[in-house]
């Protein structure tokens, strides 16, 4: 079954709230601002769709290729940057400072997305696309070798904590914090790598038992958001993909741009955010985000 309308509110219809990005990924929701903040990578831009006024405009300029991002407790964003090959974080009054680069030695690749854990820990994927693809960062070398997933946390430092996918992209954690959801958007097929969203059961500070999930096979899986009853809701390159917590497939919606990120916020929660290509839509939903970051 893939038409499980009950997870749209009755009615719902994807409404197109701002266009004129060249390639829009990492949306966040603000509560504070009651706004999106989302990355225009190759125009090396954040922009910013106010919810009050309805209007968009650019929050910074020449941001080293911003991608993903993440609400941390304290209110500051964590947001991956493929330019400076760093994780970063920028403080409400607009400092931004750099939380981690290396891994030992070794420069990351082009950190492409974060999730906050339930233990407060960051835990970032690390793809090559900012290193390869000069319209999205700088040309340059793979200083460790593969792709990683990461965890970052103030006492333990950098871990790598998944080396099994080739491509990591998106990534988020189920409601209760047990399993981390990770896709893989390289160019495979089959159950080779990419097109796969993988799970793994979080154990402390280690990921284990990794499997496949869900494949999308129409365009890649990017971005991802967990909702609160444990769905992942997926990007793709034909509109959003919906998947139960056993990876059935519930819903998917049509979107008339390729589909880069999404993630849920609003007042309620309730409002799913997508980042597709030039534009930012919003699809209202009867679920809400997962929110594991905010959890005691
Ligand atoms: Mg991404």
């Amino acid at each position: 079954m893939i038409d499980d309308q009950d997870l749209l509110t009755p009615g719902a219809e994807l409404e197109r709230l701002a266009t004129g990005a060249t390639w829009s990924e990492g949306p966040l929701w603000l509560p504070d601002e009651r706004a999106v903040r989302w990355s225009d990578i190759p125009g090396d831009r954040i922009l910013r769709w106010d919810a009050g006024t309805g209007s968009m405009s650019v929050h910074r300029t020449d941001v080293e290729f911003t991608n993903g991002r993440a609400l941390d407790r304290d209110g500051s964003v964590v947001q991956c940057s493929h330019g400076r090959r760093r994780l970063e974080r920028e403080a409400p009054d607009g400092t931004v400072t750099e939380i981690v680069s290396h891994w030992g030695e070794h420069r990351l690749n082009s950190p492409n997305d974060v999730a906050v854990a339930p233990d407060g820990s960051y835990w970032f994927t690390d793809p090559h696309y900012g290193i390869v693809q000069p319209h999205e960062g700088h040309p340059g070398e793979h200083e460790y070798g593969d792709c990683r997933v990461f965890r970052w946390s103030e006492s333990d430092g950098l871990i790598s904590v998944i080396d099994d996918i080739d491509q990591p992209n998106g990534i988020a954690f189920s409601p209760d914090g047990h399993t981390v959801y990770v896709t893989d958007t390289a160019a495979g097929l089959g159950d080779g790598p990419g097109h796969w969203i993988r799970a793994y059961d979080i154990d402390g500070a280690t990921a284990r038992r990794g499997r496949h999930f869900a494949c999308i096979d129409v365009g890649l899986p990017d971005g991802i958001a967990v909702d609160a009853e444990g769905r992942v809701w997926s990007s793709a390159g034909d509109g959003v993909h919906v998947f139960a917590p056993s990876g059935s497939e519930l819903l998917f919606v049509p979107v008339p741009e390729v589909v880069a990120n999404l993630t849920f916020g609003g007042d309620d929660g309730s409002d799913l955010f997508i980042a597709a290509t030039t534009s930012l839509y919003r699809l209202r939903t009867t679920t809400r985000g997962a929110d594991t970051a905010c959890r005691p």
